[in-house]
């Protein structure tokens, strides 16, 4: 039994048990298990073929799995009704509205496929399109097109959102913008799955996080946990003077030949960080240039894919 009461009302959005998607003998999906939960952002991480878009499709009711359990919004896609499919939206990494249509009479059409739509002026809204909502959708900026395409997928007022890597080739102003966009989707309720090949928008963005590898989940946690299961270790470092005397041993400080850097690596960054700084003022050693620097997801995602390349 849940001792929280709100542990009662968690539910499973997407449930996968044992997928296997072969094309003839080469396994392109090898017995993976996935679960998402409703309402949090999942981020599926993979290298190129990892196996990502297959999964994705299948989940999507796009191609027929080889074997395998899958419920997606307590429905096998394979078998799913129509009222199924309103409830998905679906953002694909390419995508060409039609160009002599305006924003907002793009979206307003693709509300009237909908028995419940949500507003469109609000959708437009939401992806912060209103000011161009009048402007035809050929003179939208890559930017605004991919802010058109999630309206269209987010009008249906749908469950769950598949988001294809949403941000490849934005700049960094609008790719903080399309986070934003993303977060408000978590604050309206939604779920999301998420593909992307930038890490510091799946540590920014997700509750958990799915890492498939050659057909097969290497890892899954937070970014946090994902850290622990390779051990990775925080870098404290500094760049000394030449006179400075040497660290104590139990510290564990070695000097990079190439920078001329000494650098603690630690999984207690706070007793290390307690212990240098003490020595260094019983010392009078200034630490010119200390940085402490936590283990970034892009360090532990290649750790965890390495050798599991296709
Ligand atoms: P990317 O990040 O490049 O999009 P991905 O993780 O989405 O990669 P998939 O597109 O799922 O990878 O492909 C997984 C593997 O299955 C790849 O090796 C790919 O070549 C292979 N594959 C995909 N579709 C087919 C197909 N229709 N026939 C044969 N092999 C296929």
């Amino acid at each position: 039994m849940a001792n929280d009461p709100l542990e009662a009302f968690v539910t499973t959005a997407i449930g996968v048990r044992d997928l296997k998607m072969h094309y003839g003998d080469f396994a392109a999906v090898d017995g993976i298990d996935l679960e998402v939960t409703t309402g949090e952002i999942l981020a599926f991480l993979g290298s190129n073929g990892a196996g990502k878009t297959t999964t994705i499709e299948i989940l999507e009711g796009f191609r027929k799995r080889t074997s395998g359990e899958v419920e997606v919004l307590g429905v096998d896609p394979e078998r799913a009704p129509l009222s199924w499919r309103e409830q998905i939206g679906i953002v694909l990494q390419e995508s060409e509205p039609v160009p002599e249509l305006t924003a907002g009479e793009a979206v307003r059409m693709q509300a009237a496929y909908y028995e419940n739509p949500r507003n469109p002026e609000e959708t437009l809204e939401l992806v912060g399109l209103t000011s161009s909502a009048d402007h035809r959708t050929r003179k939208l900026s890559g930017g605004q097109k991919r802010r058109l395409d999630l309206a269209l997928a987010l009008v249906g007022d749908p469950e769950l959102v598949f988001l294809d890597e949403p941000t490849t080739g934005f700049d960094p102003t609008a790719r903080r913008e399309s986070w934003g966009m993303i977060e408000a989707l978590r604050d309206i309720g939604k779920t999301v799955l998420l593909t992307t090949h930038y890490m510091d928008e799946a540590e920014h963005l997700s509750d958990r996080i799915v890492v498939i590898g050659a057909g097969k989940i290497l890892a899954r946690g937070t970014a946090e946990e994902l850290a622990d299961q390779v051990n990775a270790q925080t870098r404290i470092s500094w760049k000394p003077d030449a006179a400075d005397p040497r660290p104590p041993d139990r510290l564990g400080a070695r000097v990079d030949s190439t920078t001329g850097q000494v650098q603690i690596d630690t999984k207690d960054s706070l007793v290390a960080l307690h212990e240098l700084t003490n020595w260094a003022t019983e010392m009078g050693v200034s630490l010119p240039e200390l940085n402490v620097a936590r283990p970034t997801l892009e360090d532990v995602y290649l750790q965890l894919t390495e050798g599991h390349e296709r």
